[in-house]
């Protein structure tokens, strides 16, 4: 591993002037539980590390106006501990499926997001709740809704002064229910082969779906949301298998994955519209 300057700022103004001053040649440390292994391992290679763990307001997670905020500090644990995180459902079930209780103990939300690994398990929870990511630089702060954050893989619109200090995501509200599925190679410690993320508004009595929002996780350069299959579930009621079979359909199409050491391309596709299926079958909308 190579040496680097190690920076610890006690405040977001003097975090943000460093970040400034050095010029994109500067990463930032939360839980490490990525950024640790990388550097050990010269993934990564940075001259100034900037650990953000004692900065105030980066951690906790507050409700306001319909809106649960998530600090970037907040750990996977967090959420799942927290009755406010109980209106993100399918985020709570994403963080349940995260490492293992260490890795969710130390690992941040906002890690998790930064990362922008396309297997990140929150991303896609966080794309089909209609998350917005708030980031702060020296020059001003601005809010950008995470479906427009992701360039590719691990590359986001975030500038080398910014940095994430709030993740701002809509209540779901009555008659709102989903799930998060994923396959990795074993139950727990399992980089996602795929995953898949769905929230459904669903009129109860006539068991019409309202809304839908589905995103795929591993199955492109970046999380993909499947619009097709949205707009044939919006407005209709799934009455059976063929109609399911048809969405499922829509979501292999929508997958553009890669073949590499954990699946072929091909099985990925598959295996998204049948994590897919499985859930619908699970939440009883079906
Ligand atoms: C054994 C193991 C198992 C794992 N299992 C999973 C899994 O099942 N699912 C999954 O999705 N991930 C998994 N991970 C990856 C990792 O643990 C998670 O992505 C975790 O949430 C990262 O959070 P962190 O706080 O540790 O991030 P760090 O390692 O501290 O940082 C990760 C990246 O985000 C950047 N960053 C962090 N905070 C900010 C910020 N506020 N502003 C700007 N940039 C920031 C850092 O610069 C770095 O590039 C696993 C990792 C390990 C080692």
């Amino acid at each position: 591993m190579k040496g680097f300057n190690y920076f610890a700022p006690s405040s977001m103004d003097e975090c943000l002037k460093l970040l400034d001053s050095m010029k994109g040649r500067a990463r930032i440390l939360a839980g490490g539980t990525d950024l640790m292994v990388r550097l050990k391992h010269d993934m990564v290679r940075e001259d100034n590390i900037i650990d953000i763990t004692r900065l105030d307001g980066m951690q906790g997670i507050i409700r306001e106006r319909g809106y649960v905020h998530i600090a970037p500090l907040a750990t996977h644990s967090e959420v799942l501990d927290s009755y406010i995180c109980d209106k993100l459902p399918v985020l709570k079930a994403a963080c349940a499926l995260v490492g293992s209780p260490q890795i969710r103990n130390r690992g941040t939300i906002g890690g998790n997001v930064m990362n922008a690994s396309p297997a990140g398990d929150t991303i896609p929870a966080l794309f089909v709740h209609g998350a917005a990511l708030k980031l702060k630089s020296a020059d001003g702060e601005r809010l950008v809704p995470i479906g427009d954050f992701y360039t590719g893989p691990g590359k986001t619109v975030m500038k080398s002064n910014e940095m994430l200090v709030d993740i701002s995501v809509p209540e779901a509200g009555g008659g709102e229910k989903g799930f998060f599925k994923k396959l990795g190679q074993r139950n727990a410690l399992a980089i996602s082969i795929v995953n898949v993320a769905v929230l459904l508004k669903v009129n109860q009595p006539g068991r019409v779906i309202e809304k839908a929002s589905v995103a795929l996780g591993a199955a492109g350069p970046t999380v993909i949301r499947c619009t097709q299959a949205e707009e044939l579930m919006t407005g209709s009621a799934l009455d059976g298998p063929d109609m399911l079979k048809e969405i499922a359909r829509s979501i292999r199409e929508s997958a553009s994955p890669i073949s590499d050491v954990r699946a072929s391309a091909g099985y990925r596709a598959e295996m998204s519209a049948s994590l897919f299926c499985e859930g619908m079958y699970e939440l009883g909308v079906i």
